[in-house]
């Protein structure tokens, strides 16, 4: 069940909850100080017990630095996870909700477009018994035009598509119940739309209608190009339309070769207007080139991610965590740690001397 609310924002009833926010971060130093007082104030106000989870994703410039201190100075409420190198918004989130310890895990990001002064609300309806509380934006500040009707396009194409409904207008800000965390940890699926996989697993979700504002500082992370993969992603995930309409057209252009057939009979039997041309049988086979060329690149979209499902490669590796006695600890390995740049240098090769 789905339903959305209107904002609205005041303390809720009791404080002892155990709460988790995720943050993915990328090259975001201008903003982790902002973001880290801000959601401080709300957490604190709101909650005896809660931990913040950072992920960095990557990073080359100060934030892996910032984040340090953050934890250094708070290391019973920060915790922070370090990718061994940029795996993307999606698998970056994936590895803070696997990490998160809480009772309700609270998934925001950096830059401050999503305002951490609606946890509190969020948290009530968590109280109220809803599994998950997504936003939904009811405008949004400083996006170009194209955004917003490219965003608009990709939900009404994965909605016609989709036998799971994805609300409209939402994002990755959103809070889940540890149940639902539990579940999305245990899809072990590498093209990951995490907001199409929350409104997969069902339970009662409610969404909370917001504004959301311009980034504080810094610059978006996504370019068109991860846009259009993340759409893509989300649309073969979540359906198989797509094959289908391979079939079809398959079957639409056997039937139109079946008519050109009965067609050429009936004119060079029964008539005498028969005229050797090729112009026809050229654009009929450059046609059908084209139709044989997309339907193998809709089968293709599947193949690829058939193969990259079986190879069963990790969403993500963790170069460092940083994470203090009392905070829960869940299953975070770190991998080798290194002090420089997650981009690879080279170096020159040192041998002794002959
Ligand atoms: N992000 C990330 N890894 C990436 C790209 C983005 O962790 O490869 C984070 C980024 O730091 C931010 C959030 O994901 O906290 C959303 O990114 P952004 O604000 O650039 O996206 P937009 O709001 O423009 O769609
Ligand atoms: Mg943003």
């Amino acid at each position: 069940m789905q339903t959305t609310l209107n904002v609205s924002t005041g303390p809720i009833a009791s404080p002892a909850i155990v709460v988790s926010v995720v943050v993915p971060c990328f090259d975001e130093q201008e903003v982790i100080a902002a973001c880290h007082a801000r959601l401080s104030a709300v957490l604190r106000s709101t909650c005896e017990r809660y931990e913040i989870v950072y992920v960095d994703d990557g990073s080359t410039d100060g934030t892996a630095a910032h984040l340090r201190a953050l934890y250094e100075a708070e290391p019973d409420r920060v915790v922070v996870l370090q990718l061994s190198r940029n795996f993307g918004h999606q698998p970056a989130v994936s590895a803070g909700m696997a990490a998160a310890g809480g009772n309700a895990v609270i998934i925001i990001d950096a830059d401050l477009q999503d305002p951490p002064e609606l946890i509190p609300q969020m948290l009530r309806l968590w109280r109220d018994g809803y599994g998950v509380v997504f936003g939904v934006r009811a405008s949004r500040e400083g996006e170009s035009i194209f955004k917003v009707v490219t965003a608009k396009l990709f939900y009404w194409v994965i909605n016609s598509l989709s036998e799971v409904e994805i609300p409209p207008d939402t994002g990755d800000f959103r809070l889940l119940d540890r149940v639902v965390v539990d579940t999305l940890n245990a899809m072990p699926e590498r093209h990951r739309l995490l907001r199409g996989m929350g409104s997969w697993v069902g339970f009662n979700q409610i969404g909370l209608r917001y504004h959301r504002s311009r980034r504080s500082a810094g610059h978006t992370k996504y370019p068109l190009k991860r846009m259009l993969a993340l759409a893509l992603d989300g649309i073969v995930s979540f359906s198989i339309v797509p094959l289908r309409f391979v079939t079809l057209l398959g079957f639409l252009s056997a039937l139109a070769a079946f008519c050109g057939i009965l067609y050429t009979f009936t004119v060079r039997l029964f008539t005498s207007s028969w005229v050797a041309g090729w112009a026809m049988s050229f654009i009929g086979m450059l046609f059908m080139a084209g139709v044989q060329m997309l339907c193998i690149g809709i089968l293709g979209e599947y193949i690829g991610r058939i193969y990259t499902e079986t190879k069963q490669r990790p969403l993500f590796l963790l170069r460092e965590v940083l994470r203090g006695p009392l905070t829960d600890a869940r299953a975070c390995r770190p991998g080798p740690s290194m002090a420089d740049s997650p981009v690879p240098r080279i170096v020159d090769a040192e041998l002794p001397p002959v």
